[in-house]
């Protein structure tokens, strides 16, 4: 088995050549270590290799790691940012303001009252992206496609304290990842769009969360500038 460290040169590697084949660079797409199930050793090792964006789906997780993950890149003179990727219950969302960088799983009103509430307490405007699950499965989290403008004017017009940075998508469970790109296209049209239409001081949309270990060099040709690795940095999850 290859090192986290060769893991993470291919994965670049990978990452520059599917920006390059549709004329972008490489450099302008973020890797987000997802970091779930992994030790702080093995989290630490990315983040010396310069990992810095590092990804958890469950709250408890970030809290397990937080400290001691945030403590040792302090001590490396650098910093991290923890981003919330997975689905966020209300009740948990006190765990995570003053500690993440971005939530990329907003996918309701209430929801994302509930975070306003928590960073105006702690006078601080949170990124926010809105997940959109395009591919309309039972099975995920998210806005359909027809849904998700709505959600953004709410936002913009109810809440003061966040900020909209953009759209993430979670592309349909399958072998095959040409079968992902017709939604990751559907969410970047509609990135476009709202980047056309909405204007607002709470809304700089710079942010498409597309790709996953198994997509994610379909998601960059098709316009995704922040990706969520896991397993082909880290290998499969025990
Ligand atoms: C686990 C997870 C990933 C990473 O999945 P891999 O297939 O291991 O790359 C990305 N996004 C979300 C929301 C996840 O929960």
């Amino acid at each position: 088995m290859r090192s986290i460290s060769e893991n993470i040169m291919q994965v670049r590697r990978k990452v520059d050549e599917a920006a390059a084949r549709c004329g972008r660079n490489g450099e302008d797409v973020t890797i987000i270590a997802v970091t779930k199930t992994r030790t702080p050793e093995a989290i630490l090792e990315a983040v010396k290799a310069g990992l810095l964006d590092l990804g958890e789906n469950k709250v408890q997780e970030i809290q397990d790691k937080y400290e001691v993950v945030s403590d040792a890149a302090t001590q490396m003179k650098t910093f991290v940012n923890w981003h919330m990727i997975g689905h966020l219950q209300r009740n948990k969302v006190k765990y995570l303001i003053g500690k993440v960088y971005l939530i990329h799983s907003v996918d309701s009103f209430r929801l994302c009252a509930e975070i306003d509430k928590h960073a105006k307490a702690n006078g601080l405007i949170q990124d926010i992206l809105v997940q959109v699950n395009a591919a309309e499965e039972d099975s995920k989290f998210g806005l359909t496609v027809d849904e998700t403008p709505k959600l953004v004017e709410e936002i913009l017009i109810g809440l003061e304290n966040v900020r909209i940075r953009g759209l993430m998508t979670i592309g349909p469970l399958t072998e095959e990842p040409e079968e992902t790109r017709q939604f990751f296209r559907m969410v970047r049209s509609m990135y476009d769009g709202m980047n056309r239409d909405f204007s607002h001081e709470r809304l700089d949309m710079q942010i498409l969360s597309m790709g996953m270990t198994n997509d994610y060099e379909v998601a960059i040709e098709e316009g995704s500038n922040m990706i969520r690795v896991g397993t082909g940095l880290f290998g499969p999850r025990v």
